[in-house]
Order: C-alpha cells, then structure tokens, then sequence
C-alpha cells in the first residue's frame, strides 16, 4: 500500500448515542464519506474524503455529526504551515497544478474592515428612511456632462442606453456549466422580481431562460461560447469579460465531465469536451481593438444596448480604467482579487490582483482627474460581503456592485471551496442531476430576493444616518468615509482621511 504522506483536513465526528443510524448522510454525501458497515451495525466514516461542505451536518436529524479541523498536525513552523506542507506533497504525487474554488482566502487585510461610516449628530440631522423618501435606484452607463437643450429651449431628456436598478446591487457572472440550471434559475428569476440583473457568465443563455432577458447581462469571453445574434440580442446589456478578478491573465476551463447535453447546446460545443477560453481575447491587442468590439457589439444590437468591460483588479488598474473609458463602452466592472471562481489555479488565485478597495479608490480618482468620470459607470466586485461593504463601495466612488458568493450563500453554498469537482451537496457548482435538484429554485429564488431586501433596507438606514437620501448622492463622498488602523499610504490611495480627523 501507498503510503499517504499528508493527513484528512477535517475529521467527521459521530455522537454514536445520538446516531440512528438512518443512513440520511450516506445518501446526501456526494463524496462517500459514510456508509453503513451491516456487520458492525454502525455508521463509518471516511473523514479523508470531506471537504466540510456541511450537508450532512445540517441534514442529520439527530445532530449527531460535527466536522472539526483535523487535530492532527505537522511540527508547528511558522514558515513551512500545515497548508504548504501538504501543497507540497499533494503536488509531488500528482504532478498537477494545484486547483481551488471560490475567492482567496488568504490573511490578507480586507479594507472594508478598516473604514468606518459616518452619522450625522445635530445639525445635517439624520433621515428616517421608514418616514422619509429615500432613493436607492441607480442608472448606470454613459452619463451627459451638462445639461443642454433643444431648440425649443426644452431639456434634453435623452440618453445613450443605461440600466435601470432599483439598489446599486447585480449578481455577477456566473456560467451555466459552473453552476446549476437551478441556481441560473433562481439568480434570474429573482433578478426579475428585484429590478436589477443577473449575468450569463461566459456560458451561453439556455433557451428557458431567454424570458428573463430584460434582466439578464450576457457575456462575451475569450472563448466566445454561446455567443450568437440572439443571444446578444435578448440580454439587456452586454459585457465584455477581459479579466477575473480570482484569476487574472489567464483563461478559464471547464472540464469535459461538465459539459453534459444542455450546457454543450448552451454553449454551443460538443459534449464532454474541456471548454477551454484562451487568456487574452485573440483580436484584441489594444485599447483600439477593445474600442473595435465594442462598436461591434453596439452595431450587432443597433446602439440599444449598454456595453460592460470586465477586467480583473490589477497593479496599474487605473490606466487600465481610463483607456476603457475612453473605448466607447458604457459600464467598467471590475473585479478584486478576493472575487470567486468556479476553478482557478491555486497560486494565481492566492497571488495575482490587488484588493477591490484600493482599485476602486484609484480608478474613480483618475477617472475625476481627467474628466471622464461621467463617460462610464463604475461596477465593483470580489468579495462584497454586507450592505455596509455596499455602502463603502458607493462612498468610495462606485456605482453599483455585483454580488457572487453572497448570492450563492443566500443558495445555500457553505463556501467548502470544493466547486472545482462538480460535487457540490448543496445543488450549486454541479450538473449531476440527483444533485441539482437538491436547490430548490422556488426557494432559492425567495431566499435571494429576501438577501438584496435586507440589504437594500439596510443601505437606506445607513444613508439615512449620514443625513443622505439617495444613492447619486452617496455616490463618491469619501467625506462619509474614515479609516482605522491604516497607513499614510493606504488612506492617501483610498483618499480618506483617519478615524479621529
Ligand atoms: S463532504 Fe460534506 S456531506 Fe460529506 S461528510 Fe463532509 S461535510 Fe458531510
Ligand atoms: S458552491 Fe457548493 S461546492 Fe462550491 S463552495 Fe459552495 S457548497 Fe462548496
């Protein structure tokens, strides 16, 4: 026998006077971590296969089962941790790249934690958002610099395409392939009910799911999967995807297993083969050929349609920014490096990127500089976890934010990082059937709506104790904003001042 250089991650504990014995977990643990021994009469438990996703946890009717950190441990070293270690000996046995799931979960410092709002005492007194008006509804693309007028001396009311959300909150991309047919459903239909969008993801749009269309971003990616005239057509606006933010600079690939009959159709590729998009876009060099695709696309929807560029947060993100803005797309998305992934390479999701916070900070700046602020709306992303992270991205100068793995929490996903094996208990990163229909759409879809209604109250209390009353309003007043525990430099980048000032 092999012998197995690195111990389980987690250890599957069962309170064997509380265990029944139902076998609930062997059935519901898409990793065959229990099954039950006739010879023995008990429960087993192959604690080496669980990746601590928590569905047996929370299906187990006894509460009989807990999932610790395996005790076990490497001599303590603050250099060589327990992670590198095992990274090491995985790595020498398997020859591969190493893969992981959703955002970088590394100690990074997360600046949403080190800015604190500001409420209003005495004067500029505090609005009560449950007796006064108070306006969360945010019009993104190109905005006019003046207000100008016809002939007759009237306004001119007319824009170039925009989207209309009723809270500065979308869902951000995520492919069908990556995720669920009934995850894709609920994002959908519960973007519909809110007023705001969902996004295809580089995936394709499935045929069922064109009548939500007024509420759907589709995307065009490198690999250009799904991309056809309807396609572009039915979506309300389209977004280039140049960069992600848990994988900057390369590709993406999903594998051939998840390639079954519906997502091949939606996609537009054969079954079971690997959809691999290459990392750069092969027409586009420059900001001239970006400014070239855009235009396409425009033309291809007769200029009806807003055009998004997404690009991940990286070193010089604000130049980057300024050339998007000025290739005639409406909306820049960018994604920080704590954004999530269906499967990206563990060391470029660990290593690659900035933080959302100091690109927002950047972008908006350098955007008011050269006086072209108003030529794009700025969407931010990657790991927006709160209303009041919402609340701080607005403040900083964004105008909108896409949620991901909020939304899939609000779905039921308990972030064991494991989507990459197309296992997912919990009926979100899988295309296996008998998974899959363990997320209810009818459900997922209410619990999605409950999540931005909440969030959406809160903003408005949050506002509303700065003695703001609308988003447009918020929108870029750093004053709201203080840091703590932050450096000259940090605060000089986020244009904030510290705590206390
Ligand atoms: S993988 Fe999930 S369902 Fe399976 S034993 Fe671990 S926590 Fe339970
Ligand atoms: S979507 Fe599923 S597999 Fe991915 S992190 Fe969440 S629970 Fe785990």
């Amino acid at each position: 026998m092999a012998l197995n250089y690195f111990q389980p991650l987690f250890d599957v504990i069962r309170d064997k006077d509380r265990c029944i014995k139902c076998q609930a977990c062997a059935r519901q643990c898409s990793n065959e971590v229990h099954r039950y021994d006739a010879d023995l009469d008990m429960m087993i438990s192959d604690s080496q296969q669980c990746v601590d996703c928590q569905r047996c946890v929370c299906i187990c009717p006894t509460g009989a089962l807990k999932i610790v950190d395996n005790p076990n441990k490497f001599r303590n070293n603050s250099n060589w941790s327990q992670q590198i270690m095992t990274e090491v000996y995985k790595q020498a046995e398997t020859g591969g790249v190493l893969l992981s799931a959703m955002g970088n979960p590394k100690e990074y410092p997360v600046y949403w934690d080190k800015i604190l709002l500001n409420a209003s005492q005495v004067t500029n007194p505090p609005i009560d958002p449950l007796r006064e008006p108070m306006e969360t509804k945010v019009f993104l693309g190109k905005k006019p610099k003046n207000v100008s007028f016809n002939e007759d001396g009237s306004v001119k009311t007319e824009t170039t395409p925009t989207l209309e959300l009723s809270t500065p909150i979308m869902f951000s991309a995520m492919s069908y392939g990556s995720i669920s047919r009934n995850a894709h459903e609920s994002l959908a239909r519960a973007a519909t009910e809110l007023g705001i969008f969902y996004n295809t993801g580089e995936g394709g749009l499935h045929k069922d799911f064109y009548q939500y269309g007024p509420n759907t971003i589709v995307q065009v990616a490198s690999g250009r999967f799904g991309v056809f005239k309807d396609y572009l057509e039915t979506g309300a606006a389209i977004e280039i995807k140049m960069g992600q933010g848990a994988k900057p600079g390369i590709g993406g690939h999903l594998p051939g297993a998840k390639i079954l009959e519906d997502v091949s159709r939606t996609r537009m590729i054969p079954m079971g083969t690997d959809a691999i998009s290459p990392a750069p876009h092969h027409d586009i060099y420059s900001i001239e050929d970006l400014r070239q695709l855009v235009l396409s696309l425009k033309e291809a929807t007769e200029y009806k349609k807003p055009v998004i560029v997404k690009i991940a947060a990286v070193h010089n993100v604000a130049a980057i920014a300024s050339g998007i803005a000025r290739s005639g797309a409406d909306i820049i998305a960018i994604d920080g490096y704590r954004g999530g992934t269906g499967a990206a390479p563990t060391r470029i999701r660990d290593n690659v990127g900035i933080p959302i916070e100091l690109a927002l900070a950047s972008v908006d700046q350098r955007l008011r500089d050269e006086g072209i602020r108003n030529e794009v709306s700025v969407v931010v992303a990657g790991s927006i976890r709160s209303s009041s992270d919402v609340v701080k991205a607005i403040a900083l100068g964004a105008d909108a934010c896409y949620i991901g793995t909020a939304a899939l929490l609000a779905l039921g996903c308990h972030l064991c990082r494991s989507c990459q094996t197309g296992k997912c208990n919990w009926g979100i990163a899988t295309q296996r059937p008998d998974l899959v229909k363990r997320l209810n759409p009818n459900i997922g879809y209410q619990r999605l709506v409950n999540l931005v209604h909440a969030w959406d109250h809160e903003i408005k209390e949050m506002m509303g104790g700065m003695g703001i009353n609308s988003v447009e309003a918020l929108k870029g007043n750093r004053l709201m904003l203080r840091g703590i525990g932050l450096n000259e430099k940090e605060l000089e980048i986020l244009g904030i001042q510290h705590a206390g000032q």
